[in-house]
């Protein structure tokens, strides 16, 4: 174990090796599992902390998951329609989503991004609103580290809203969320 995993901090070799560990249940597991962790977890922090805060810390630890993701899993190296590609291939065979580019503007950096059938909340009840904090905060994690410009992302349209699609505005601009 090394200093920044005796701390607490979230280093990618913690998640260790799932399919040595796990060699006879496999490294999949249900959907329900996955949201049950989530949304307990949004529960005690709301009690907590109160909404507002719960809300900030799924951003971030979504945003750390996001880079260390980026970092850990894609190739950095791809120009961009290649990277394009490779978010959207690693999205889908995660099982996190179908994501979408719907607009990208290479002037200003700003993008919408949808995510179709999403992990977080596709099927969800329907109850007014954007839940997908943690993609919010996912989504703009990669972003930003493959730009190297600090983005941010706000979710509009959720399927928890009444939507069939969760869509992402994302821009580079720091300290919106
Ligand atoms: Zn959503």
């Amino acid at each position: 174990m090394n200093d920044k995993q005796l701390s607490g901090e979230f280093t990618w070799s913690m998640l260790g090796d799932i399919g040595k560990g796990r060699e006879h249940l496999g490294e999949n597991m249900p959907v329900l599992v996955y949201r049950l962790f989530q949304y307990t977890m949004r529960a005690t922090l709301v009690r907590a902390y109160g909404k507002d805060e719960m809300i900030r810390l799924f951003r971030e630890s979504g945003r750390l998951a996001g880079e260390e993701f980026a970092k850990n899993v894609l190739d950095l190296q791809l120009d961009w329609n290649h990277f394009i590609a490779q978010m959207q291939s690693s999205l889908k065979d995660l099982q996190i989503g179908v994501l979408r580019f719907e607009e990208v503007d290479s002037n200003s950096g700003h993008m919408i991004l949808t995510v179709g059938e999403d992990l977080d909340c596709s099927g969800l009840p329907i109850s007014g609103e954007c839940v997908c904090n943690y993609d919010e905060g996912f989504l703009a994690g990669i972003l930003s580290v493959y730009t190297d410009k600090p983005y941010s992302a706000v979710e509009i349209d959720c399927w928890a809203r009444g939507d069939r699609v969760c869509r992402f505005e994302a821009d580079p601009k720091p300290g919106k969320d």
